[in-house]
C-alpha cells in the first residue's frame, strides 16, 4: 500500500507482506492502530487498522493455535 507521511508528506510503500503480518499482530493484540515509521523523516505515522484491511483485501486472520 502507498502511504503519504503525515509529517514530511512524502509517499512511501508499505509492502503487502508487512501489511499482512501487521494485521495478524494487531488482531492478536487487539490494537486498532499501528505506528509505521516514515523511511524519509523517521517520524511515526499512526495508521488505523481499517485502512490496512482496506489495503489488503485478501487478508484473513489465521489463529496460530
Ligand atoms: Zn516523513
Amino acid at each position: 500500500m502507498q502511504h503519504r507521511c503525515n509529517d514530511c508528506h512524502m509517499p512511501y510503500t508499505i509492502h503487502k507482506d508487512l501489511v499482512h503480518n501487521t494485521l495478524d499482530k494487531m488482531t492478536k493484540k487487539g490494537w486498532e492502530y499501528y505506528d509505521f515509521k516514515c523511511p524519509h523523516c523517521k517520524k511515526t505515522n499512526r495508521i488505523p487498522k481499517e485502512q490496512l484491511v482496506h489495503a489488503a483485501p485478501t487478508w484473513e486472520y489465521e489463529a496460530e493455535e
